[in-house]
C-alpha cells in the first residue's frame, strides 16, 4: 500500500529515476501518473487507480511541444502549490516537476512520431500534437521507469497512440486506462473548463449530452449515420463549432461505415465553445 503524507517533490530526472530504480530493486511496484498539472478529480481518479502499486509517482509538466502555434500553452493553468496540496495524503510518494530544460535540453533534436492512430481526429486538427505527446511520454517513461502508467479514457486517442508507441518501441511498462470523471451534469472534467464563461459552461454540456444520446440510439439498434446525427444535434443546438463528431472503431480509430450497427464503436467529439476547445468520447458498446 502507498504511504500517506506529503509527497516528495523532485525536479531532477536523474534523482527521480534512481528513487524509482531503488524502489523496484526493493521489490516495490511503482505506478506512474503523467499530468500537466491544474489537477482535478479526474487526475485524482488515476492516482487512486495507481494506489494498487506500492509507490506512486505523479509528474506535473506542461509540455510545450504538444501545443501548436496559437494554442493555449502560455495561458494553460499552472498551480504547482495547489496541485501538491491536492496530492497530500492520497498516497503519492513523489511528485516529479521538471523544468523545461530537463526534458528538452539545449540543442534537443529528437522527436517520437507515431503514425497510424495519430493521423486522424486530434492529429488532423492539432498538427504535431501527438508527436509532442509521444515525445514527452517516451522521455518520461525513461526518466520514470515504473511498472505501470495510468491514463484517462477522456483522451481516448492519446491512449491508443501511447499504447502503440509502447508496443512498437518495446517499452517495458503496462498501460492502464481509467474511466472519464464527469461533473454532475455530465461535462467531462478538464483543466481547460476554467476558461469557460457561465454561458459557455452551460453550452459545454452538449458534448456529453450528444454522446449519451448517440449511445442511447446506438444501443437501440441504430446505425452509424443515425447515431452520428444524434451526436451532432445538441452541438448544433448549442452553437458548438464542431471539429469532428464521429463513430469510429475503438482500437483503430478508423471511421465506421454509415450503415454499420452493433459493431464495437466509440463516439469521439471535439469542438470549440467560445474560444475554448473541448474534447470528449464515450464507448458505445
Ligand atoms: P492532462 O493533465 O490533461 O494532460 O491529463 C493527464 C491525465 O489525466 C491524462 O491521462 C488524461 O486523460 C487524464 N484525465 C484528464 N481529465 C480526466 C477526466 N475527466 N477523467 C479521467 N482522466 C482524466
Amino acid at each position: 500500500m502507498p504511504r500517506p503524507g506529503v509527497p516528495q517533490i523532485e525536479t531532477d530526472p536523474a534523482i527521480l529515476r534512481q528513487h524509482v530504480l531503488d524502489a523496484a530493486a526493493a521489490g516495490r511496484r511503482v505506478g506512474f501518473v503523467p499530468t500537466m498539472g491544474a489537477l482535478h478529480a479526474g487526475h485524482l481518479s488515476l492516482v487512486k487507480a495507481a494506489a494498487d502499486c506500492d509507490d506512486v509517482v505523479v509528474s506535473i509538466f506542461v509540455n510545450p511541444t504538444q501545443f501548436g502555434p496559437g494554442e493555449d500553452f502560455e495561458r494553460y493553468p499552472r498551480s504547482l502549490q495547489a496541485d501538491c496540496e491536492l496530492l497530500a495524503d492520497v498516497g503519492v510518494r513523489w511528485v516529479f516537476a521538471p523544468p523545461v530544460e530537463a526534458i528538452y535540453p539545449a540543442g534537443d533534436a529528437t522527436r517520437i512520431t507515431v503514425d497510424g492512430p495519430s493521423r486522424r481526429w486530434e492529429g488532423e486538427h492539432r498538427p504535431g500534437h501527438f508527436q509532442g505527446v509521444a515525445t514527452v511520454v517516451g522521455k518520461l517513461f525513461m526518466m520514470v521507469p515504473a511498472a505501470a502508467a495510468y491514463f484517462g479514457a477522456k483522451d481516448w486517442q492519446q491512449t491508443v497512440v501511447v499504447r502503440r508507441m509502447v508496443r512498437d518501441l518495446a517499452i517495458p511498462i503496462e498501460i492502464v486506462v481509467c474511466p472519464t470523471m464527469r461533473e454532475p451534469d455530465g461535462l467531462a472534467m478538464s483543466s481547460r473548463n476554467v476558461y469557460l464563461s457561465a454561458d459557455e459552461r452551460q453550452r459545454a454540456v452538449s458534448l456529453s449530452a450528444g454522446l449519451t444520446e448517440a449511445r442511447r440510439v446506438w444501443q437501440g439498434g441504430a446505425n452509424v449515420a443515425t447515431a452520428e446525427r444524434a451526436l451532432r444535434e445538441p452541438l448544433t443546438h448549442h452553437a458548438v463549432q464542431v471539429d469532428y463528431a464521429v463513430l469510429v472503431d475503438p482500437t483503430t480509430l478508423e471511421p465506421l461505415p454509415a450503415q454499420a450497427s452493433g459493431v464495437p464503436a466509440i463516439a469521439l467529439v471535439a469542438g470549440r465553445v467560445g474560444s475554448t476547445r473541448l474534447i470528449d468520447n464515450l464507448l458505445l458498446s
